[in-house]
């Protein structure tokens, strides 16, 4: 068990409430995470605020984005078998 979501409130109130702003290489180095977090189910639009507005907002990190969740989710799915 090492995930702290405490460190990651502490954080977010470092960064500052509200909406912490997401440029594009942000988005970029989060992406990766952001990605593996939706996968697994996990809240990753609380984890990593502001991604989502950005990806709304930036129709090259949305394309981005959506080709990594493509791949990302082909590499959970176990064989396709169904
Ligand atoms: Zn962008």
């Amino acid at each position: 068990m090492n995930e702290r979501p405490l460190l990651d409130d502490v954080l977010l109130r470092l960064l500052g409430p509200g909406e912490p702003e997401v440029g594009c290489d942000t988005c970029f180095d989060e992406l990766d995470r952001y990605v593996e977090l939706e996968v697994a189910g996990a809240d990753a639009d609380r984890t990593i605020p502001g991604l989502r507005a950005h990806l709304d907002g930036c129709p090259a990190c949305r394309e981005e984005h959506e080709s990594l969740l493509a791949l990302v989710a082909a590499e959970h799915t176990p064989n396709d078998t169904r």
